[in-house]
């Protein structure tokens, strides 16, 4: 091990540059004006992986945009880690907040700032970098290596499921590394084991066929714009519990252990409440911040429209009223089942003279990372040898649905081993890597790769 993390000590600077070269090209995949660059994108990262002696490297091909594929046969009758990574990014405006130019990455305070820099090319980098360490000292890999780095996932990894069905040979693996999440906090090496999935829905609650005359009608018919903030109003109980008739059946309740580690967080609630502008902290009782946020449910309004909103008065009885619901699901619940509680419910609670409609938006399933596999205890320690600190484990409340894709499609533990950091405004103007995760990134990889190396396989 010592020539390969050498190489990469020495080798520091360099590897920024290349990286600062890919990121210089426009990948955003939800622009149609991009779409020739995020071929451009897909060749670059190709022509590397092939100068790094792969077996294989592939251009994929989606009716949207390709997704690269290669891999290394370098440890025959070992284990095979499969690596996800993406190389779309998000678009940039609004384009004046940028300090520097979003694709002119440049060097700042220790760090790298541009689009993509940490979600996800940096990332990717990071195992690429991995992959050259290794077979530019010791000329081969500790163990087998695919790597798969699509091109929608900031558009809703809309042809990965496919992609992940058509190649399912080609994609066998015994476990999965996505590279796509942030760390807990500086210096806190962090795998992330749980993620919420989310339900959509649109409520409308139709009343009249026209808005009527509120002193012909008023007090004649009912009001749907009174009916539906009743109804959201029966959502919960005054402690934060939601009523729903079996919405919390399915929750996985988190163990005394995972509840402990969580407390045991440097989580400061102070800075955390300060960040949001909101006056209290608040949520379902019994339960504390960080576990309302990675480990509970919830049902919120996102929206409400209806009737008059216009300047002065006007009296009306409106014709209909509508509004967004979105649950965050967690295991196991699963979006489909809670779209008929929620859409039963809302029927039932409905106070008579309005039909209500419920409609379905979109929704994705949460995770839940079977962290009593040994790979997880590889990954701890490949982590902290690198960083020199403990790792953590956390959970993410938003959701990724494609991780619960793959983790399905292949059924190997799924491991989310991020370096970005959480205020490194990927999605927002002058996202930034920390040139320090880079680096102690890539000997992480280089550290899981060793010791993913001489895991025992499971018997067939
Ligand atoms: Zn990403």
């Amino acid at each position: 091990m010592e020539p390969v993390l050498a190489y990469i000590d020495q080798h520091r600077d360099r590897f920024v540059r290349e990286l600062q070269d890919w990121v210089k090209i426009p990948s955003i995949s939800s622009d149609p004006e991009h779409k020739a660059d995020l071929v451009k994108n897909a060749e670059h990262l190709a022509a590397e992986l092939r100068r790094l002696g792969a077996d294989r490297v592939e251009i994929w091909p989606t009716e949207g945009h390709p997704a690269v594929f290669a891999e290394w046969k370098h440890a025959p009758g070992g284990p095979t880690l499969l690596i996800y990574g993406h190389h779309d990014v998000q678009p940039v405006d609004p384009l004046d907040l940028w300090v520097t130019p979003p694709f002119e990455p440049a060097i700042r305070e220790k760090r790298l700032w541009g689009r993509g820099v940490v979600d996800d090319k940096g990332q990717v980098h990071i195992h690429v970098k991995a992959i050259e360490a290794f077979v530019k000292t010791v000329g081969k890999l500790p163990v087998n290596l695919k790597l798969i780095v699509e091109g929608e996932e900031e558009v809703g990894s809309e042809h990965l499921e496919g992609l992940l069905r058509d190649k399912a040979k080609d994609l066998e693996a015994d476990f999965v590394c996505v590279s796509d999440t942030s760390m807990f906090g500086r210096g806190i090496p962090s795998l992330c084991v749980g993620l919420r999935g989310l339900l959509y829905l649109e409520v409308r609650v139709d009343g009249p066929s026209t808005d009527l005359h509120s002193g012909s009608f008023g007090g004649g018919v009912a009001n749907p714009v009174n009916a539906l903030a009743r109804m959201i109003a029966r959502l919960h109980d005054d402690s934060g519990q939601v009523l729903v008739p079996g919405f919390y059946d399915k929750v996985r309740p988190l163990s005394a252990v995972e509840r402990q580690e969580i407390a045991g967080l440097p989580f400061d609630e102070k800075e955390w409440l300060d960040s949001t502008g909101a006056p209290a902290a608040v949520g379902e009782a019994g339960y504390s911040t960080l576990e309302r946020i990675w480990a509970r449910p919830t049902l919120d309004c996102c929206g409400i429209t209806g009737g008059f909103g216009g300047a002065g008065a006007k009296t009306i009885i409106p014709a209909f009223a509508t509004a967004k619901v979105s649950c965050r699901l967690v295991p196991d619940q699963e979006p489909e089942v809670l779209e008929k509680l929620v859409g039963d419910y809302l029927k039932k609670v409905a106070p008579v003279g309005v039909r209500v409609t419920v409609t379905y938006l979109h929704g994705g399933r949460p995770y839940l990372a079977p962290t009593d596999h040994p790979v997880y205890d590889v990954a701890k320690r490949a982590f902290s040898k690198a960083f020199g600190a403990p790792t953590v484990f956390i959970r993410e409340g938003g959701s990724i649905p494609f991780v619960r894709t793959i983790a399905d499609a292949t059924g190997k533990p799924c491991l989310l081993m991020g370096f970005g950091q959480p205020d490194e405004n990927s999605h927002a103007p002058n996202e930034w890597l920390d040139l320090e995760n880079y680096h102690l990134g890539i000997k992480s990889a280089v550290y899981l790769y060793e010791e993913l190396g001489k895991l025992p396989l499971p018997k067939p």
